[in-house]
């Protein structure tokens, strides 16, 4: 993906190699912060190229990221089809992995859905992304869980300012969000309220002022923090061995707006019906786990 980053990070996200491009330019908000705390605070790491590669060219800086105007943002046909090129990849669009069929700690096949049919495939390696909701829902029926598979489903918040500035002028760094300060991210405080981390843009995401010389002091940020886990906030298997989440809110903002309030939706968004059997692992059911294996 030829991710643009700022080596420091290894402070508090270490990797296994450095970032392969370099880190973007920071804009002033960023190299003050930087100095200030120079092991919390980082040039955002992004997959918009720093540096041309052979197939994207260098980021813009036209900050219209959403669809890259450039081809610069990294997407899978600009940075993976030799992947999907090598003779020995094939890929199964619009299947989807049911079961995971696993013996003494490793998993061995795939169950998938395809077309109506269900097939399998065996593999010595397999790595699962099905996101938050999906990828405990395939572990749940595939019998792997127990423990925290499912459990502590929590939200993100974001809220939007801006900042101005005396004397500093913003906006020359080389990419839409330039720096990410990691000042309340870890300490004794998450044990009470949402870490948080800041972005600093280098945008004028809240409109740009009319006077020239009042238009580059000023800074958006934007501060995002989590809500407290709380395991009762948790993926499910309804009757049909599909994901289920039931969700109570957080200690401090509960679902609904009342304590204790529960709110449950299929991951499609349709309520469950009543009488649906709902389980966090297949284990606990009444009906024996082998039997959830031995209907496929
Ligand atoms: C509106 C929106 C804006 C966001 N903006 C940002 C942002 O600006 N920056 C940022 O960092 N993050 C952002 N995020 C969050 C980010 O998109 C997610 O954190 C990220 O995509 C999660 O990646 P994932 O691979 O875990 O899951 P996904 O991206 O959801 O990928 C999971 C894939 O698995 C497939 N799948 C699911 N179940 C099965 C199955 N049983 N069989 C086969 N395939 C299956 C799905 O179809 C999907 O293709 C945003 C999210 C949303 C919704």
């Amino acid at each position: 993906m030829s991710i643009s980053g700022d080596g420091d990070m290894a402070h508090v996200m270490p990797r296994s190699l450095p970032f392969p491009q370099p880190p973007h330019r920071m804009s002033p908000p960023d190299r003050i912060m930087k100095a200030a705390q120079p092991h919390q605070h980082f040039t955002m790491p992004t997959g918009r190229a720093r540096q041309a590669t052979e197939t994207r060219i260098a980021y813009c800086a036209s900050l219209r990221c959403r669809y890259c105007p450039a081809d610069a943002k990294f997407t899978v046909s600009n940075g993976l089809m030799h992947l999907f090129a090598a003779p020995e990849v094939s890929v199964v669009t619009g299947a989807e992995v049911r079961h995971l069929g696993h013996a003494r700690n490793s998993v061995s096949s795939v169950t998938y859905r395809a077309g109506g049919r269900d097939y399998t495939a065996s593999a010595d390696l397999f790595v699962l992304g099905a996101n938050a909701i999906q990828t405990p829902a395939i572990l749940l029926r595939s019998v792997l869980c127990g423990g925290l598979v499912g459990l502590g489903l929590h939200e993100s918040h974001g809220a939007s300012f801006e900042v101005f500035l005396d004397g500093i002028e913003n906006f020359d760094g080389s990419t839409i969000t330039t720096g990410l300060n990691f000042g309340l991210y870890d300490g004794a405080h998450p044990t009470e309220h949402g870490a948080a981390l800041v972005y600093f843009e280098n945008r004028w995401s809240h409109g740009m002022r009319v006077e020239p010389e009042r238009m580059r002091p000023t800074f958006p940020i934007v501060i995002v923090t989590e809500e407290l886990l709380d395991d009762r906030n948790r993926v499910v298997l309804d009757a049909d061995d599909g994901a289920f989440v039931e969700f109570v809110g957080c200690p401090t903002r509960p679902f609904g707006g009342g304590r204790g309030t529960q709110g449950t939706a299929r991951s499609s968004g349709a309520p469950a019906g009543p009488g649906h059997l709902r389980s966090s692992c297949p284990r606990n059911r009444t009906t024996p786990a082998g039997d959830v294996a031995g209907r496929r």
